[in-house]
């Protein structure tokens, strides 16, 4: 389906704002105009669930967490970057694959299986994008989506 992914990320971001805890801020970045990109909503709500958990999940207290979007011609990009204890450059690719967690002392606790990001990559691709992850430890972690975009399609919806 073609969806306006501005009013589609909005509503997701919205409903974790309500159950977040109160020492994470949210900030949001994200265009005026409408873009539309054709995804399966339920997929993709999947994929930010998990990315938005994980940043909420390794966030220190007063952490912000950051979520933008660009069109560019070709393509659209979703960030959501965290100011929490990061991921060391060597693990970075590991953290897509089935099972893998960072440091297994420090994720027991907080629970799950290491399964979240390795669903949301194959979800990412199976639109035709990808997914990447940019961090700096203690600094904090940023996730990147691509998704296909038209931006010449985008003059006949106004
Ligand atoms: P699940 O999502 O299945 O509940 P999980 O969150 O541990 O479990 P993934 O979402 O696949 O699994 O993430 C894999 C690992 O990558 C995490 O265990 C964690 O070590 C690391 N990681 C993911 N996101 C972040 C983040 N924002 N900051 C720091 N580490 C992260
Ligand atoms: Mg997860």
């Amino acid at each position: 389906d073609w969806i306006n992914f501005i009013e589609f990320f909005h509503h997701i971001i919205d409903r974790f704002e309500m159950t977040k805890p109160e020492y994470i801020t949210f900030k949001r970045k994200l265009p005026n105009e409408a873009l539309f990109v054709e995804m399966d909503e339920d997929k993709m709500t999947q994929i930010l669930d998990n990315i938005i958990s994980n940043a909420i999940k390794y966030s220190p207290e007063g952490g912000q967490i950051t979520f933008r979007v660009k069109a560019q011609e070709e393509s659209i990009v979703i960030s959501i970057s965290d100011q929490g204890l990061g991921i060391p450059k060597d693990k970075l690719k590991k953290i897509f694959e089935r099972f893998y967690r960072v440091d297994k002392a420090r994720t027991r606790q907080m629970g799950g299986t290491g399964l979240g990001l390795a669903i949301a990559k194959e979800m990412v691709e199976a639109h035709g994008g990808s997914i990447s992850a940019n961090s700096v430890e203690g600094k904090g972690t940023t996730i990147n989506i691509s998704l296909p975009f038209d931006r010449s399609l985008e003059d006949d919806w106004s």
